[in-house]
């Protein structure tokens, strides 16, 4: 098999390659791409097309015969599918009108012939008598039932009693804090409701697949104790019109009933999306959905005892209105673990598995770099399985680095795992803000330090302001400038090289740069006149040509001083420099005090903080009401 798979790929000559709708969009955008054709099909649609030239497709194959070797293929032409009623249709419209890229649009993949024919002229007879009964059904009230096709409009939704505990959600100690209110105001409605207390009426879980949000979302009905709801954006999709609303409206009428009590739309963002885009029809029917949505809403008193907890892993998608005060106004971000909250997680789902007492928890959590909740979960299962089918008695350190392998080279894995090479310019990057930002400290103070990713940040530093700070200084904004260019600034003096890593931060850069020379008159070349005002538009200007030459240059000499400094900073600081990046390879994220300690010292601080890697709802608690003590500004600010 090997060997004729070896054979036929490697003469470099075209193919055509399957490739993720992710790739697919990059190409595009990037006008790699020459045409495609777009066919729907049930539930998706599938893309095929061109390249402009043909791709070289590199791969590492192992091989038993000829052991590792790379290949190159060249692959002229590409399938991949979309999911309908996603962003990414309106995504890839927009590009390919942008890069006048050809798109065609294909009938739907039908399988023809005699099923197709009796479907085309029986489907509509279906749609009216369901739509006749839907009819009767309304008309009919309460007395219509729920069983059957007089069900259609009705929530499928059925109340669970969930009794998943906060202890069992390992390492997501800020998360739970965030939602201990929203468990003691459902423990005690009326306790709240007398003091006139604002009680939020939608929590927002934000994060990517597999992080644990419906675990989370379970735990706060458990420790509660009250019923959940539960039900999915995608349900709404693809309905009849009215009945997704109709669905929503059931839904809530339902849940106030049976209150307190949770109700938890998963992927919101199939029903949420930003109105008014999109490709084709069919969105009518999502809009109505979110409008209902939206009404049921604004219709809590408060104290309803009802809370709505959405999860997405696009809240930038999202309609506006749902994030506005009074529906889902608190956003809760759940991000991927790092070491630390990998080995919680691990250590939870080994509890009930015989794992051998040789099985070092902490060196796996070492190994798995961008594994998140789900797929830890998976690992400790497939050993599981893998023990099983070895007739062991007990999991061991063979069956977990085989699984380990397994989940890795699993289909969605094989990007996610970062190397050590680009973890090591990360932590450099990352170490390089953290030292401007803490010798140039009179503003801000580095808050928190990771090289876990999120979103497309490999990592970022968290810096926060050290006093309600209205008006900036020019000295603070030449500081934040210079703590924006030291990212890219640790590279060139590390690795006498650029990675594309900080595109982010010029970005931020170059705008605060600018507004330093166009809206706060800082200089001094061009005086304190207000050239441009934060809301204009950047093309509607009210000056010469020659004053926008003078503008670009003042701003790369803004940015020129910034980066100087930025050098100057981290050549006299290496050596704390480089205790911050190891340590941040090491344990991928460092608290305020751990910086501190390794700023001064070169060491990390005591360990008696062995915080509570998985914590009980009480601790959370108690945790909240301590961090509420020394409550701080949560103005931050973010350096990629
Ligand atoms: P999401 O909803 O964010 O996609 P889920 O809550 O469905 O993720 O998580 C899937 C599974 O992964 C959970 O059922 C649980 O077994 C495991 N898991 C995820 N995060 C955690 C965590 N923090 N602690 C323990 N298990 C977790
Ligand atoms: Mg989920
Ligand atoms: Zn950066």
């Amino acid at each position: 098999m090997g060997v004729f798979f070896f054979a036929t790929s490697d003469k470099g000559q075209t193919q055509n390659q399957e490739i993720q709708s992710s790739q697919f969009v990059k190409q595009l955008k990037d006008n790699k791409i020459k045409d495609f054709a777009v066919q729907p099909s049930d539930g998706v649609y599938n893309i095929s097309g061109k390249y402009r030239e043909a791709q070289e497709s590199t791969s590492d194959s192992s091989n038993l015969l000829f052991g590792n070797s790379k290949k190159t293929t060249k692959i002229s032409s590409f399938k991949t599918n979309v999911l309908k009623n996603n962003s990414t249709i309106s995504e890839i419209t927009n590009y390919a009108k942008k890069n006048n890229i050809n798109m065609n649009a294909k009938e739907a993949d039908t399988n023809g012939g005699f099923w197709t024919n009796l479907l085309i002229s029986i489907v509509p007879m279906i749609i009216i008598l369901i739509f006749f009964f839907i009819m009767m059904n309304q008309a009919g009230g309460k007395n219509g039932g729920k069983g059957g096709i007089m069900g259609v409009g009705k929530s499928k939704a059925k109340p669970t009693h969930s009794d998943v505990k906060f202890s069992d959600v390992a390492g997501e100690e800020e998360e739970k804090q965030e939602l201990v209110e929203v468990v003691e105001f459902l423990k005690n409605p009326k306790k709240y409701s007398k003091l006139g207390a604002k009680i939020p009426h939608g929590v927002l879980l934000e994060g990517p697949p597999g992080t644990g949000k419906t675990l989370l979302a379970k735990a706060v009905s458990g420790e509660a104790a009250v019923p959940f709801y539960s039900i999915s954006g995608s349900d709404f999709v693809e309905m009849f019109v009215g009945v997704g609303a109709s669905r929503v409206r059931d839904l809530f009428t339902q849940a106030k009933k049976d209150s307190p009590a949770i109700i938890f739309i998963d992927e919101i963002d199939a029903v949420g999306r930003k109105r008014g885009n999109g490709m084709g029809g069919g969105h009518d029917e999502r809009e109505q959905t979110l409008n209902q949505l939206l009404v049921e809403m604004d219709g809590f008193s408060g104290n309803d005892g009802v809370i709505v907890i959405a999860a997405t892993n696009r809240a930038d998608v999202l309609d506006p209105a749902l994030t506005r005060p009074g529906r889902f106004d608190r956003k809760v971000l759940v991000g991927q673990p790092d070491v630390r909250g990998r080995e919680a997680i691990l250590k939870v789902h080994a509890k009930n598995k015989p794992v051998a007492d040789n099985v070092d928890l902490h060196e796996i959590a070492k190994q798995t770099p961008g594994f998140v909740g789900a797929d830890l979960a998976n690992l400790l299962n497939e050993a599981a399985l893998l023990a099983a089918r070895r007739n062991k008695d007990s999991i061991g350190p063979s069956e977990l680095d085989e699984a380990e392998d397994r989940v890795i080279a699993g289909p969605a894995k094989k990007n996610k795992v970062v190397s050590k090479k680009e973890q090591n310019i990360v932590a450099n990057h990352e170490a390089g803000h953290t030292i401007v930002g803490l010798v140039l400290n009179d503003a801000r103070v580095v808050h928190k330090v990771t090289i876990v990713p999120r979103g497309r940040a490999g990592g970022y530093a968290i810096m926060l302001p050290r006093e309600d700070q209205q008006l900036m200084s020019k000295k603070n904004a030449m500081e934040q400038l210079a703590g924006l260019m030291g990212g890219r600034t640790a590279e060139e003096i590390i690795f006498n090289s650029e990675s594309s890593g900080a595109s982010n931060d010029f970005e931020q850069a170059t705008n605060l740069a600018r507004a330093m020379v166009t809206q706060y008159g800082m200089s001094e070349k061009l005086g304190t006149v207000q050239l441009e005002s934060p809301t204009q538009d950047p093309y509607a200007r009210n000056y010469s040509e020659k004053t926008a030459a003078t503008i670009d240059e003042e701003v790369r000499n803004f940015i020129n001083e910034a980066h100087g400094e930025a050098h100057d900073i981290i050549e006299s600081h290496r050596e704390q420099h480089r205790a911050i990046a190891d340590a941040l390879i090491k344990y991928e994220t460092l608290d305020e005090k751990q910086i501190l300690s390794l700023y001064r010292t070169g060491k990390m601080p005591e360990e008696n903080n062995e915080t509570n890697e998985n914590s009980s709802f009480e601790e959370s608690k108690k945790e909240l009401e301590k961090n509420d003590e020394e409550k701080e500004n949560n103005d931050s600010n973010n350096q990629e």
